[in-house]
């Protein structure tokens, strides 16, 4: 019989959880009301006492910090093209311009050298996003958004539990966008975070949060600006205060299956394959993904080959993530092959391997003999 398939990932629920969350179900309060208040306030010790409020997304918190820092028509805002698509979705979806700077090819983060090269008088902010949960440089990103009066988001949503210098991601800095998507290192099924600076903007966040409304006595109601529909439920955040007291166990457990990785991957037989690893950061990365760069020009087969086989195997794997710049949308605004190369080039050839805190360190022997054994079968003459 051969082993049960291994997906990309999985979230791990327990039964206090789910006994929690049909607690809420028989309370009478299903949307938002204490339990969102009360995972905001844990959420706000774990970034250092700052202000934090839940939505249900963590796309739209990028989108309300946006609109909080005023940023709109005329306005450019710097991003890495190698992120899910919201990154810089919301920088359009606030009428604002997208500025593609290439990625560093080593952390596969924006580089932060080139991000300040392309501040022109019209730039607002800076997106920069942890990928896999490995840390932008913080030192370096605020030095340069002070130097040139630019507001900092920071798409955290990968990297929930990580450090910088010792330092919570969320516990400094100006916003901080978290997502709590099944995929990430712990989840509200769907929903995110946002951390401000003071209670004016989350004030304004709750606005934006509900289609504006303020309300005040038994039956005060204002309408200033234009809000949405972005709150989170008391159910889904009933399982993320089931989830948060697990973050750093979960992290651990991520970390040592990482080890494990590297264990394997540096197995002699295995490293003369040419695959490309991530940076080997134990202290600050939460190791949300496992990423590696397969040894494209020295392949028979592409990568799309690639993961079909490692599927018959049993074995999910994922792309993270085609450059953004190439997508038909933002062709449309100018954008073509070869503007970023690094980006393309990382695009084309990076594999997202199984990792997840229930997996093994047998599941993770599975992986590389099977992705090996591939690349060995497929090596160009
Ligand atoms: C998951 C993710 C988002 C969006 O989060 P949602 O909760 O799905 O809206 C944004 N940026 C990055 C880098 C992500 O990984």
């Amino acid at each position: 019989m051969s082993a049960p398939f291994l997906p990309l990932t999985r979230p791990t629920i327990d039964d206090e959880t789910i006994a929690g969350v049909a607690e809420v179900l028989r309370s009478g309060w299903i949307t938002s009301g204490p339990k969102v208040k009360e995972l905001e306030a844990k959420l706000s010790a774990h970034c250092g006492g700052r202000p934090v409020r839940v939505f249900n997304s963590g796309t739209c918190t990028m989108e309300i910090a946006l609109r909080i820092a005023g940023i709109g028509p005329g306005h450019e805002v710097i991003t890495t093209p190698l992120s899910w698509v919201a990154t810089s979705n919301v920088i359009l979806t606030c009428g604002a311009r997208p500025v593609f700077v290439d990625i560093d090819p080593t952390t596969r983060n924006i580089d932060l050298e080139r991000a300040e090269a392309a501040i022109t008088p019209a730039t607002r902010a800076i997106i920069p996003v942890d990928l896999a949960g490995l840390p932008v440089d913080r030192d370096r990103l605020h030095a340069i958004a002070t130097k040139h009066g630019l507001r900092v988001i920071e798409d955290a949503a990968q990297s929930l539990g990580g450090n910088w210098r010792g330092r919570a991601i969320g516990a400094a800095g100006d916003f901080v966008s978290f997502s709590f998507h099944p995929n990430k290192n712990i989840t509200t099924i769907e929903g995110g975070a946002l951390v401000l600076n003071n209670q004016a903007e989350a004030k304004l966040a709750e606005q934006y949060r509900l289609q504006g409304v303020v309300r005040t006595g038994f039956d005060g109601m204002e309408v200033e600006i234009v809000g949405g529909k972005f709150n989170l439920t008391d159910v889904a955040a009933r399982v993320g205060l089931g989830q948060l007291p697990h973050l750093a166990a979960f992290n651990a457990r991520r970390t040592e299956l990482a080890r494990a990785y590297f264990e394997r991957f540096d197995a002699p037989a295995v490293r003369e394959l040419g695959l490309g690893l991530p940076p080997r950061d134990f202290t600050q990365t939460n190791w949300h993904m496992f990423q590696v760069m397969l040894p494209g020009d020295r392949l028979s087969i592409p990568r799309a080959g690639v993961m079909e086989r490692m599927h018959a195997a049993g074995i999910g794997t994922g792309v993270h993530y085609p450059p953004i710049h190439l997508f038909a949308v933002y062709r449309r605004l100018g954008w073509k092959p070869g503007d970023l190369p690094i980006a393309e080039r990382t695009g084309r050839d990076i594999l997202t391997l199984p990792l997840f805190p229930a997996m093994t360190s047998a599941d993770v022997a599975r992986v590389v003999e099977n992705l090996a054994a591939i690349l060995q079968a497929h090596r160009q003459p």
